[in-house]
């Protein structure tokens, strides 16, 4: 019996997956992949003997079905997942009758799109006096959700928020956003296929215009919304200088320059 891993891939970039992962993807005797977003770039770790297979079209039953059989054959198996696998995967579904099965599952983490988003527009997502709470969520649809994490519910902290699977609803996204108290004029991040190579698209806007941006830029899937009190800090030099550098703040291996 063999080992099945859930592996991120990372946010698409074919370097910013990790060295852990491409060592069990060159030791793995079969790879599960979603086709959709994960680059293909990032298979050529494989072995050429390796057992390849795409689950965009499988239903959540044939993958289940793939992972345990592939599992009664090869030493190592990988069900690669988009940016972190434990973020909007479907780890414990498909962990399940592995455990069942008594198959050892092993899982590695992976750089999230949410964290690839931010680098690609150069922002912080915290921010000393500004927000030091980032949440990630989704806006509702089929999928439910407890009421008390609407999106109208998280947007009322002002802290900052990771949205995924979202795009697509931006209106409501914006909509929802004003309704729970932010401005018109507060910022908005979007982009989309973030680290992807020749690709990326960031937009800038407030919650007023950022719809129509989309609009005009035909960007409808894989995009991250990034709202918060920190977008554009930079030019912001006035606000809140971290602390950390503050030569008042004693540090452990800094003693403060008064003491
Ligand atoms: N586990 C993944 C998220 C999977 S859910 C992660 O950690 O990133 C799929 C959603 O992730 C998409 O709807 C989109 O909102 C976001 N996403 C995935 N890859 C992305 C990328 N390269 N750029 C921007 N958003 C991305």
């Amino acid at each position: 019996m063999g080992k099945v891993w859930f592996v991120g891939a990372g946010p698409g970039a074919p370097d910013l997956i990790t060295v852990r992962a491409t060592r069990l993807l060159a030791e793995a005797g079969a790879i599960l992949y979603t086709g959709s977003l994960v680059a293909e770039t990032v298979l050529e770790w494989a072995s050429p003997e390796c057992d390849i297979a795409d689950s965009k079209s499988m239903d959540l039953d044939a993958v289940r079905t793939w992972l345990l059989d592939r599992a009664a054959r090869h030493a190592t198996v990988v069900r690669l997942q988009t940016g972190d696998p434990s973020l909007y995967g479907v780890v414990a579904e498909l962990a399940r009758p592995l455990d069942a099965a008594g198959i050892e599952v092993g899982m590695v983490p992976g750089v999230s799109s949410a964290m690839a988003a931010a680098a690609a527009a150069g922002e912080s997502l915290t921010l000393p006096e500004l927000t030091q709470t980032v949440i990630f969520t989704r806006l509702a649809e089929r999928t439910s959700m407890p009421e008390r994490e609407s999106l109208a519910a998280l947007a009322a902290h002002g802290c900052t928020l990771c949205l995924f699977l979202s795009i697509e609803r931006i209106e409501r996204v914006c909509e929802i956003l004003q309704q729970a108290g932010w401005s018109r004029e507060a910022p908005m991040v979007v982009v989309h296929k973030a680290s992807w190579p020749g690709e990326e698209r960031v937009l800038r806007g407030t919650l007023a215009d950022m719809p129509e941006r989309c609009r005009e830029q035909g960007i409808e899937r894989q995009a991250m919304i990034l709202v918060s009190p920190t977008l554009g800090a930079r030019a912001r030099p006035e606000q809140s200088t971290s602390k950390l550098y503050d030569a008042a703040f004693p540090r452990r291996f800094r003693p403060a320059s008064d003491a």
